[in-house]
């Protein structure tokens, strides 16, 4: 499997985890962008949406 993916902002080297899961969420060490797993072998990774804040119960 691979051990690393390209940024889809900055086109960067991405380092996976040894175990890295769909759905699981990589920042990219250059630019910062949170970017998920949105699939697994091959892995792509997508834009993570913004993370509002949870007001809710
Ligand atoms: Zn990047």
């Amino acid at each position: 499997m691979a051990t690393k993916v390209q940024c889809i902002v900055c086109e960067g080297d991405v380092p996976l985890p040894a175990e890295v899961m769909e759905g699981e969420l990589l920042i990219c060490p250059d630019c910062g962008t949170e970017l998920e797993v949105v699939s697994l072998n091959p892995v792509v990774v997508a834009e993570a949406p913004e993370v509002q804040e949870d007001w809710g119960e």
